[in-house]
């Protein structure tokens, strides 16, 4: 049933989205012989609690709750929660039914649930990273994937050292199958790798340890290179750039502001400014970037000092759909989906799907489903930096619509009368547009402070 469901509903996705793998893209009769897209999941922050339960005392749901009453516990979670196991098995269910095919996937970090440091171990989240790992490859045994570390994979939480670790090692012996030795090489040392997506494509996905640059990890503090990673991304960028391949980078920890509170950089301001300055000097072989942590979907669109958009970079909604006693809004638990050109690798569509959790409690049944398509739902051309740019430009004039869904989208349709504007809006249209100091704090200039003084 569950199968049939997922079929219709793709049906349904594929009828309103841009087709898929081996699909023109063009329409039927155009000009041109038809190119294919290309296409790869994009799945972050599955966070398992393995003590999820239901049980009448709601302070005992589970131990990501801390305490705390879960809310509407049902098989499929609490927002008080991190995942129950079937939550993250029925949306990499869904992956593998949807009838989408694709060649690879990424996955961009923490697995481990939100609880108090001494409630986990460094076996407890090797644990939990390996059960997350051996559950993707028995349902995919067969698909590429590509890892990022994220600021949860370590114990203790953020700490994630300059130095090899028995957390890089254990992941290194877990990924093994997806990995080649040079990547596994500086994964068991650093956290961080880098690997061609197939030995025939020029497309290469650089995977970086950007929980080195983090605020709360004490272990890279007052250091300029943490274990060397900016040498090794603008030694690999070069030596990519001269074989003429593309780059996706993907990590844990994004770049640029926090769309939710002005003036927070997600990771330390000067690590910041170095990886924007490498990304503008490689801005035309780097044709992606993708993030996981706020747990939120947004965009960003990287400019150079100039001013015009070079790079387009996305923000993956979690799967887990927890929040804090104290936060009003969380995210329904999302996945996604990327269209690419198979010849210059260029993104053209991204197809985010997502659980209604309420109504899959409600249910007992995980009705996974397509949430927007982003070219369709914004009526831009493709994914491309100028594209993007133009539609934060609009999403700035007053009172626009398309920043209304935007902002919806970016909670994942957990509540669709939230309204932002003013402060709020300054700050996600400025963590859109500005991704470095100067021009961010021009930008909101721009956008409120001249409107508000
Ligand atoms: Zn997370
Ligand atoms: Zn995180």
């Amino acid at each position: 049933m569950a199968l049939l469901r997922a079929l219709v509903c793709c049906l349904v996705a594929a009828g309103l989205g841009r087709p898929g793998l081996g699909m023109p893209l063009a329409p039927a009769g155009g000009p041109s012989p038809a190119p294919t897209a290309g296409q790869f999941w994009h799945v972050t922050d599955l966070h398992l609690d393995p003590t999820y339960h239901i049980t009448d005392d709601h302070t005992k749901v589970c131990a990501s709750s801390k305490g705390a009453n879960a809310s509407n516990p049902g098989p499929f979670g609490d927002v008080l929660c991190d995942s129950p196991y079937d939550l993250i098995l029925s949306a990499f269910d869904f992956i593998k039914n949807s009838g989408q095919e694709a060649s690879f996937m990424i996955w961009t970090g923490d697995s481990p649930p939100h609880v108090p440091v001494h409630e986990l171990s460094t076996e407890k989240v090797i644990n939990v990273i390996a059960n997350m790992t051996a559950t993707i490859q028995n349902l995919f045994p067969n698909r590429q994937v590509f890892p990022a570390l994220g600021n949860h994979d370590y114990w203790p939480q953020d700490q994630l050292p300059v130095v090899t670790s028995r957390v890089y090692n254990a992941v290194a012996d877990l990924w093994e199958p997806w990995l080649d030795e040079e990547a596994l090489h500086t994964l068991r040392k650093g956290g961080f790798y880098s690997q061609k997506v197939s030995p025939n494509l020029k497309l290469r996905i650089i995977s970086l340890n950007t929980n080195l640059y983090y605020g709360p990890n004490i272990m890279t503090l007052n250091k300029t290179d943490p274990a060397d990673q900016f040498e090794w991304l603008e030694n690999t960028l070069n030596i990519s750039q001269q074989n003429n391949e593309k780059v996706y980078i993907i990590a844990h920890i994004p770049v640029g502001y926090l769309p939710y509170s002005g003036g927070t950089m997600a990771m330390r301001e000067f690590y910041n400014e170095k990886l924007i300055e490498i990304f503008r000097k490689y801005g035309d072989i780097i044709a992606g970037q993708f993030y996981g942590h706020t747990h939120r979907d947004s965009i960003m669109v990287l400019s150079d000092t100039k001013g015009s958009p070079i790079n387009s970079l996305f923000v993956a909604p979690a799967v887990t759909p927890v929040k804090s006693v104290l936060q009003k809004q969380t995210n329904n638990p999302g996945i996604r989906l990327f269209q690419y050109d198979p010849h210059d690798y260029k993104l053209l569509d991204m197809l985010q799907y997502y659980l209604n959790l309420t109504d899959a409690n409600l249910k007992g049944e995980s009705n996974w489903e397509l949430e927007y398509v982003l070219t369709q739902t914004y009526n831009i051309e493709d994914l491309q930096p100028k594209s993007l740019y133009g539609l934060a430009k609009q999403f700035a004039t007053p009172g626009n619509e398309q920043f209304m869904k935007y902002y919806k989208y970016f909670f994942v349709s957990y509540d669709s009368s939230v309204i932002c504007d003013g402060k709020c809006k300054a700050y996600q249209i400025c963590a859109i547009l500005s991704l470095d100091h100067i021009s961010y704090k021009d930008c909101l200039r721009q956008h409120y402070i001249k409107h508000h003084p």
